[in-house]
């Protein structure tokens, strides 16, 4: 696989399944990644990326940002309020919002920013204990209250269980956002993109198929 074929790939997807071209973003999910591999995307013309922790983001974005001045980075992976701040600072958008504490910190720091990334509320679809996101059942308010905050929350996005059919958690995810009138679904990874952007994704979040396998476990 590479970043050409995945383009191509998500080109069909999007024409078959009656969407706009264009209108799914690619994510490149970076993490763990050496960062030649990192580089050589870069120079094939790729400039949105993707990190799921705040620290590995930082260790490894600010010289690429030095180099390309058009980086698009979004964290998908778990914020921590005390991470907040830095991942305000460097990221556009930010893709787990998931508590109301974590809501909570995002429009104070905001306010003291004066700018606040992208955001979407990440909905635990699967109902699984050990992964983050807001319940379906407590979406709607929790949608509420980040709007009640003057958040920027452009839609939603979920992470389906490994085990269980994609498509069930990705019609879910588009029909919670239908009724909260959010347009945004960041929803899709290697292994499903294509189930995802049939089911309305307009961001998919794409790791190994283009960067090759993760190197080094994520631990
Ligand atoms: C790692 C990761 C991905 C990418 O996974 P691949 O299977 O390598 O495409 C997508 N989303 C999240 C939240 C991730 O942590």
């Amino acid at each position: 696989m590479s970043l050409q074929d995945i383009t191509a790939r998500i080109a069909k997807a999007e024409t078959s399944s009656g969407r706009s071209d264009g209108s799914v973003k690619l994510i490149a999910v970076s993490k763990v990644q050496p960062n030649e591999r990192v580089q050589a995307v870069l120079e094939q013309g790729h400039r949105c990326f993707g990190e799921n922790r705040v620290q590995e983001a930082a260790g490894k974005w600010p010289a690429f940002k030095e180099q390309y001045s058009d980086i698009d980075l979004h964290l998908i992976g778990p914020l921590q309020t005390n991470k907040a701040r830095q991942a305000m600072e460097l990221c556009n958008a930010i893709h787990s919002v998931d508590r109301p504490k974590l809501a909570k910190t995002l429009a104070r720091l905001a306010q003291e920013i004066g700018s606040c990334p992208d955001l979407f509320i990440q909905v635990n679809t699967g109902e699984e204990d050990q992964k983050a996101g807001i319940l379906p059942a407590d979406a709607d308010g929790f949608v509420a209250e980040c709007n009640e905050l003057d958040l920027p929350v452009r839609g939603l996005m979920c992470i389906p269980p490994i085990d269980e059919e994609p498509s069930l958690h990705f019609a879910l995810l588009a029909k919670i956002a239908a009724r909260n009138g959010l347009k945004g679904l960041s929803m899709g990874m290697s292994s499903d993109f294509e189930q995802a952007i049939a089911l309305g994704a307009t961001h998919v979040r794409v790791g190994s198929a283009i960067f090759g396998e993760r190197v080094k476990p994520q631990g």
